[in-house]
């Protein structure tokens, strides 16, 4: 039964409600981005009822083989790896892209299915994660894509803040806009799709930010902010629950134990040198529940006085001591989770799901 990950989807709801009425009054088409809760079926149909939703995207082919009953469009957002490019063209009916040599093989397996696959070119602005980096391969892959017969390019987009932390602004995502206007002069052709990023963007929705969307941006991939209420920058629409996802552990071990072990300290089982501070004796617990089951780092207990001190793979090391409540061996502990843990959460096959609404 324990851990448990509890996802309210009444709450979801509601958040997703209100998402989708923000990014509408802005024109933009939504891709619901489900590999967060890996493709969480019960998640899937709250995302499914929304009609304003046109598109579901993922990173990996096996979570959009989960969905194919949906009327959604299927988006692979990762690039794809020649090996799979067959199942690219079956399951997504758009494919995101940053190699020339991988779309020729979607081409080629496009033509052998008898279908028709839709490319969306990444442009890396300077997060340095995916995307065409020099303006002359871009337009040279576009050149030749134009030619084939069996992939149609529908537009440009960008990723950017996950990896290296870049803040999507008028700037960056102008530029994106100036790439589709160059490229619907010089082949004549309409992009149907200019995908400004993910939640990380939706600051720019916020009246009351400084910057705005530039004009040009036609849709927004969001993974993380219908569960969160958060853009990536820390700003949280009011109006949204904070709270979708909660995880409960239960205390296997309570005693008053010293904050600093005892004998040579060498490395711990994940190859890293401990550091301990000397705090004298605490009343310390253990859940049952580690890194095997979610990233401890990303967890937040929701009686804030206590402190996670420390995790190996299925103990987490709690010190209990500040705390006003009487807790006791066989109690739930609960925590908000952030983006890593519920990643973690949703991958580990220990970590039971209780869906409440
Ligand atoms: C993961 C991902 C997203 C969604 O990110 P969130 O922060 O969860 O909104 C969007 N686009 C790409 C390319 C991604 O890899």
């Amino acid at each position: 039964m324990y851990p448990k990950l509890m996802i309210d989807l009444d709450k979801l709801t509601h958040n997703t409600h209100y998402l989708v009425n923000k990014m509408k009054h802005h024109d933009l088409s939504i891709t619901a981005i489900t590999k967060l809760y890996g493709a969480d079926s019960r998640i899937i149909s709250v995302f499914e009822s929304f009609p304003e939703i046109e598109y579901f995207g993922d990173s990996r082919i096996k979570n959009l083989q989960t969905y194919q009953h949906t009327h959604k469009k299927k988006v692979l957002i990762r690039i794809p790896m020649p090996s799979e490019v067959e199942d690219v063209i079956k399951y997504a009916d758009i494919s995101f892209n940053s190699e020339i040599s991988t779309i020729r093989l979607l081409n080629e397996a496009a033509k052998q299915q008898g279908k028709t696959h839709r490319v969306l070119l990444m442009i890396d602005l300077g997060d340095l994660r995916e995307g065409f980096f020099e303006e002359e391969e871009w337009l040279a892959a576009i050149a030749e894509l134009t030619h084939m017969t069996n992939v149609k390019l529908i537009g440009l987009g960008v990723n950017l803040m996950c990896y290296g932390g870049i803040i999507p602004d008028a700037a960056n995502l102008g530029k994106l806009v100036a790439c589709c206007e160059r490229v619907e002069q010089a082949f004549n052709l309409k992009l149907e799709m200019v995908s400004g990023g993910n939640s990380s963007s939706l600051y720019l929705l916020d009246k009351d930010s400084d910057a705005t969307l530039p004009p040009g941006i036609t849709n927004l991939r969001i993974g993380d902010a219908f569960f969160t209420g958060e853009s990536s920058l820390g700003t949280k629409f009011a109006d949204m629950h904070g709270d979708v996802f909660t995880l409960a552990a239960e205390i296997i071990e309570l005693k008053e134990k010293p904050s600093y072990p005892i004998g040579q300290i060498d490395v711990d089982a994940f190859g890293k040198v401990p550091k301990f501070e000397d705090k004298g004796n605490r009343l310390k617990g253990i859940l049952a529940v580690g890194r095997q089951d979610v990233a401890f780092d990303g967890l937040y207990p929701d009686d804030e006085a206590l402190e996670i001190i420390g995790a190996s793979s299925d103990h987490l090391i709690v010190d209990f001591t500040e705390s006003a409540r009487d807790y006791k061996v066989g109690d739930v502990v609960k925590f908000r989770l952030h983006y890593g843990a519920v990643l973690q959460a949703f991958t580990s096959q220990y970590v039971t799901k209780e869906y409440i609404g």
